[in-house]
């Protein structure tokens, strides 16, 4: 395909899937004159009324499910359950807006005593159309996360998915269609991967776009945070994580490792919040690596559409070989292979399911996001060195602290920086509490009412 359209394939093996035809200029400033017109309608339109538009849209969701799942399998490879999961995930997501959307965009009274005349309120309002960059790891869910709460906030979406998801990325603002949202409201924009940059940045300095928000990598959330301020315009970035997953002396080390190894494998790797360095006590390391590494045995990498399938290829072959660069230099580095460590040959792009132990700051696998099913462990020494270890870092997305000592855990986190901090869980984002990072994991928050309100304008009302 040249830079006039845009072809998916399927990591499995390669194969082309579909070619798409990319957005011109004109295409996209098509979109941009509707999108704008479409949001500020909806802005006007009553809570109740976008509420019921979500409670359709979960059933559609739920109606179509299998169409959706099936999509996203193909196009990114993830194990055919997990891509029900996210659907069903987005429905959840729904229903809980439309059950809270109201009270959350309440209008809140401000109690003033003097002057005795006046009342005043605080009533948010929609900010217009909001464009996201968006990933392609969970190619509906990222969206979803997003979309379905600045919508009930009364805002349109101009959504830029990841290319190698562009028949999910059309298909899902086909699904608000047939939701009953108008149309308009959320278009999705394919544009041909050497224009992105110059189309993302010309789209962001354009007054009919409000606010923008990226989840992705730090390399396009340095430059589309960079436009957004010389915009002078809301930013939200979700970006990368490098999470650790504390076992201190004193967990319940089976439960611990069970749970690592859904942290770590879920979504073949790829995902922001899975766990990526295991920092373990000493006192429970070598029953914690034993337990760990035969639940990675028992790990099935093979095709996503094969139920016994827990571990799919990688979304990209660019991926998987960014991931053996990363293994080969800790492994130079000191770190020590304990399982897997390669490519699989052949056209698709899977890679074994890895362990490395013996792992400490200074090797690649520290220091840097794993996006993949890789995982490294480091011992502590004692609780004071864990916190160490699970700080050492430029990420602070999740974190997950296991102790039988609740109250000990909940100690260890506050010590340790992070968007949300999970105790004897696996890190996992959920409508109903807030979700984003901090230091280089980005800023902003999604979900809950955090995640509403990040795109509203607080309007201030003083009645004398
Ligand atoms: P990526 O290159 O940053 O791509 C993400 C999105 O940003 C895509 O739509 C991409 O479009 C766009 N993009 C890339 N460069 C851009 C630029 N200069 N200007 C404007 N847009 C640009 O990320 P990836 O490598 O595909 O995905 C993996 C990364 O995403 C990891 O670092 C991961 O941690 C992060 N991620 C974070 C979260 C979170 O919630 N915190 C969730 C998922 C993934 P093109 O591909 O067309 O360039």
């Amino acid at each position: 395909a040249g830079t006039d359209a845009v072809t998916t394939s399927n990591p499995v093996d390669g194969s082309p899937l579909a070619t798409y035809p990319a957005m011109g200029p004109n295409d996209v400033e098509a979109a941009v004159v509707s999108g704008h017109r479409a949001a500020a309608a909806w802005g006007l339109v009553p809570v109740a009324d976008r509420a019921a538009g979500l409670t359709r849209l979960a059933a559609h969701l739920r109606a179509d499910a299998e169409r959706y799942a099936a999509l996203v399998t193909a196009e990114m490879g993830k194990p055919l359950a997990e891509a029900r999961g996210e659907v069903e995930k987005s429905a959840v997501t729904a229903d809980y807006y439309a059950g809270h959307a109201e009270h959350i965009l309440r209008r809140r009274a401000v109690e003033i005593d003097s002057p005795a005349n006046v009342s005043a309120f605080v009533q948010p309002e929609p900010l217009g159309l909001v464009l996201a960059v968006m990933p392609w790891n969970f190619p509906v869910w990222q969206v979803m996360r997003f979309a379905i709460p600045t919508l009930a906030a009364g805002n349109g979406v101009l959504l830029k998915h990841s290319p190698n998801v562009t028949g999910s990325a059309l298909a899902l603002a086909d699904a608000f269609v047939a939701a009953g949202f108008p149309e308009h409201l959320v278009t999705t924009l394919v544009v041909a991967e050497p224009e992105v940059p110059e189309t993302v940045g010309r789209l962001i300095a354009d007054p009919r776009i409000a606010a923008v928000t990226l989840t992705g990598s730090n390399r396009a959330g340095e430059m589309v945070g960079a436009a957004a301020g010389r915009a002078s315009k809301k930013s939200v970035l979700e970006l990368g994580g490098s999470d650790a997953f504390v076992v201190l002396a004193d967990a319940d080390v089976p439960a611990a490792a069970a749970a690592a190894v859904r942290a770590r494998f879920t979504n073949s790797g790829q995902s922001c919040v899975c766990a990526k360095r295991f920092v373990v006590e000493e006192p429970v390391a070598a029953e914690f690596t034993r337990l760990f590494l035969e639940g990675v045995a028992a790990l099935v990498l093979g095709d996503p559409t094969d139920p016994a399938t827990t571990v799919g290829p990688l979304a990209r072959a660019d991926l998987r070989d960014a991931l053996q660069r990363q293994v080969d230099e800790s492994v130079a580095a000191g770190a020590t292979l304990a399982a897997g460590g390669r490519s699989v040959d052949g056209p698709g792009c899977f890679y074994e399911p890895t362990v490395l132990l013996d792992v400490h700051p200074g090797m690649a696998v520290f220091d840097e996001e794993t996006f993949g099913p890789v995982a490294a462990v480091a011992v502590a020494r004692d609780e004071e060195h864990a916190v160490a270890l699970a700080d050492a870092t430029q990420y602070g997305l999740g974190l997950s602290v296991w102790s039988r000592d609740t109250e000990r855990a909940i100690d260890v986190a506050r010590r340790i920086t992070s968007g949300a901090a999970f105790v004897n869980a696996v890190v996992a984002s959920d409508p109903r509490v807030p979700f984003g990072g901090t230091r280089r994991s980005g800023y902003g928050r999604e979900l809950a009412e955090a995640g509403v309100l990040e795109f509203t304008n607080q309007r201030t009302y003083w009645v004398a």
